[in-house]
């Protein structure tokens, strides 16, 4: 059958892809720090060339930032679009580096063989996977499955301030059947993972003043109003006994797990105490009855990630303060609406004022939650393709965090998205000591050979 013979090249040219890979690693391309714009346009360059020696057709596209790199390939079968960056983050504390961050190695560890430095995992290893796994069908078969075009960008790790404007612009371009990104990793080693939820966050600060300047709380304290008393029950009013989220209308959109994802995720052996326990903790503190991987996954969350007011220098102050104010957090999954959620959590904070005082709101960002459609025929194709190369079958997880461009695909291609990677718990991306397992490399390049092969 075609594919062995894609995956006997992947397994004899791996000394090759990796030095590849090596080669793309020396280049510095930090993208949020301006004195690396050279190095970024040359990984830029490294990768146009590279996609070049495939037949791809690439262009290296000028944006008010970093240049994004688009290449096509014509094809018989599906339009598949790949999506990866090239930059990487800054590499500080340098000190805590066992080596130079941009002279790659390959280091035995006890865990297997790692390839270290910056950007081996994030996101340089893990696009170079799917590169080679089209180099290597270029090889056996002198052309590839399906049409591809490559989408790669080099402002990730600073705020992708490029991305919305150009896929506008671009969008009749990119617009593609499936858009593959990889950028998320491995449930653990033996099980690969399609990640098909990702939580939304909005972010709210409240400043609420009651006297209008500080008071001595021997001449005042009694008849005053205390704002950060009322900042505290208000902070405190937020979750119910049960760990539930009081706004208005809050769980409006968040939708019950389905019988079997219920199933893989309780297949998936996850370790609640384990995973406490790694931050000297004992006990999931979300809403009564869901579990750990339920609270991380695909719930709701409200947080205080702050609170200022009064005296908090050295020594004590018997003040009454003016002023107190909160940063607070939301992770939003389904289809919350973080703009309602935004005018509800507002409004129930004016409801519970007390005369005398007064409050002010900012806003800090505002993402609704990604959800992707598992019953659409790639995704069971895909998963399929992943267990057969992996130890344990594949699974649809979920990610506690947010991956914009996942929801941009959608929104503005309308282009549905799928997130595969290989990428592990313990890469250190944005840490000192970045590395990428070879196993994830190698593995990884093979996973994408089984899913071109099934899905074309
Ligand atoms: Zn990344």
């Amino acid at each position: 059958m075609s594919l062995d013979a894609v995956l006997a090249r992947i397994d004899t040219d791996l000394p090759q892809a990796t030095d590849r890979l090596m080669e793309l690693l020396r280049i510095p391309s930090i993208s949020t720090d301006p004195a690396y714009k050279a190095d970024c346009d040359r990984a830029a360059d490294w990768l146009v060339a590279d996609l070049q020696s495939l037949g791809v057709k690439t262009e290296k596209r000028p944006t008010p930032g970093h240049p994004m790199v688009v290449g096509h390939l014509d094809g018989d079968g599906p339009h598949l679009l790949f999506y990866g960056h090239y930059d990487v983050q800054p590499v500080d504390p340098l000190e805590l580096w066992d080596r130079d961050p941009f002279d790659p190695e390959l280091q035995d560890t006890p865990r297997g063989r790692v390839i270290r430095a910056r950007g081996a995992s994030d996101d340089k290893g893990q696009l170079m996977t799917f590169v080679e796994a089209c180099r290597a069908w270029k090889a056996v078969h002198g052309s590839l499955p399906c049409r591809l075009t490559f989408f790669l960008e080099g402002e990730e790790e600073s705020g992708s301030p490029s991305l919305v404007p150009f896929m506008e612009e671009n969008a009749a371009e990119l617009k593609s059947d499936l858009a593959l990104i990889c950028d998320t990793g491995l449930f653990d080693s033996r099980v690969p993972a399609i990640t098909t939820m990702l939580r939304g966050l909005l972010g709210e600060e409240l400043t609420i003043t009651g006297p209008d300047k500080d008071l001595h709380s021997g001449m005042y304290g009694g008849a005053a109003i205390n704002p950060i008393r009322v900042l505290s029950r208000i902070i405190a009013s937020l979750h119910d006994d049960t760990g539930r989220i009081t706004i208005p209308g809050f769980y409006d959109g968040v939708p019950e797990l389905s019988q079997e994802l219920r199933d893989q995720w309780q297949g998936l052996g996850f370790d609640p105490d384990r995973f406490l326990g790694d931050v000297g903790l004992s006990q999931p503190a979300g809403e009564q009855g869901r579990s750990a991987l339920e609270m991380i996954w695909s719930r709701p969350t409200c947080e205080v990630n702050g609170i200022t007011g009064g005296y908090t220098g050295a020594g004590f102050k018997t003040v009454l303060p003016s002023k107190a104010s909160a940063k607070i957090s939301f992770r939003l999954v389904g289809t919350q609406d973080p703009l309602k959620i935004r005018e509800n959590f507002r409004q129930m904070v004016q409801d519970m004022l007390p005369p005398d005082c007064a409050v002010e709101f900012s806003g800090h960002g505002a993402g609704p939650a990604g959800m992707f459609d598992t019953s659409s025929p790639p995704y069971e194709l895909a998963r399929q393709a992943l267990s057969d190369e992996w130890p344990d079958e594949a699974a649809y997880i979920g990610c506690g965090g947010s991956i914009p461009i996942a929801g941009h695909f959608a929104e503005i291609l309308g282009t549905p998205p799928m997130l595969i990677g290989f990428g592990k718990d313990d890469d250190q991306i944005h840490s000192p000591n970045e590395k990428y397992d070879l196993e994830s490399f190698h593995k990884g390049i093979r996973s994408w050979a089984r899913i071109l092969a099934a899905l074309s």
